[in-house]
């Protein structure tokens, strides 16, 4: 039996099938990722006001038979998010970063509501942002919801092995006099302490900088390009460890 369902949605890949159709990738806030036909959308009257376009959004109806064949979209009434981001490369790049995560993380019709809202958030907010720091810490923020939403969210505030409590206070400082600084290892999914550092194989150091921003993660809005720029790097180690493969996207985030 086929069902008629609305709901609202995201896409996050758009590729074209035909002349005059495409097979998109939405990210459902009901329902979760749903692969679809958009038949007819590329003609220039169509359900979809205009070829549909990553990072649209909007309310949608589709049907589907089972889930295991494409459904078939047949409305999308798109606000574009996407005016804003072409102007700026990089910030593209970010929510590209994003949807690829995104689609590589989820199952299909597995709804994460909360996951569709932060990545709205994402777009929109990327789209205002005033510089590459304030991007890269607002797609920093998206990878540890998306890390949360799946069931992986990462200890960040203590040693995952001894419970040791990352702090900035004399006691850590102290102890640095004698030790390294804490490592992220990916196997451990979060943080370990120099004491417990040998018992893992993959891991890589923090900087003292990089570990506070993950320990609080408000002090992502204000931190050096520098410090992102290695938070960022031990994310795509996570993602590339956790996917079994570097995402594609990773390359045009990291260049410096
Ligand atoms: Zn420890």
């Amino acid at each position: 039996m086929t069902m008629l369902t609305k709901d609202v949605a995201v896409c996050i890949r758009a590729v074209d099938y035909s002349e005059t159709s495409q097979i998109v990738t939405l990210f459902a806030r009901a329902t979760g990722k749903i692969s679809a036909i958009a038949k007819g959308s590329k003609r220039p009257k169509s359900a979809f006001d205009g070829p549909i376009e990553i990072f649209s959004h909007g309310k949608i109806v589709f049907s589907s038979s089972n889930k295991e064949n494409l459904a078939t979209l047949t409305e999308f009434e798109q606000q574009p998010s996407a005016s804003r981001l072409r102007s700026n490369l990089f910030a593209l790049n970010c929510c590209l970063f994003g949807a690829e995560l995104l689609n590589s993380m989820t199952d299909d019709y597995d709804p994460h509501p909360g996951l569709f809202d932060s990545f709205i958030q994402l777009v929109q907010n990327t789209g205002d942002a005033k510089n590459e720091s304030e991007m890269l810490a607002l797609l920093i923020l998206f990878q540890l919801s998306l890390l949360k939403e799946v069931g992986l969210r990462p200890v960040l505030d203590t040693c995952v092995n001894c419970k040791t409590r990352y702090s900035t206070g004399h006691l850590t400082v102290e102890r640095r006099a004698t030790s390294d600084g804490f490592y992220f290892s990916s196997s451990a999914n979060g943080l370990i302490c120099p004491d417990c550092e040998a018992n893992y194989q993959d891991k890589m150091a923090l900087t003292k900088n990089a570990e506070a921003c993950l320990a609080n993660l408000k002090l992502l809005a204000g931190a050096q390009e520098k410090t992102l720029n290695e938070v960022e790097r031990i994310l795509i180690y996570h993602f590339t460890e956790l996917l079994g493969h570097r995402p594609k996207m990773a390359k045009h985030i990291l260049k410096r």
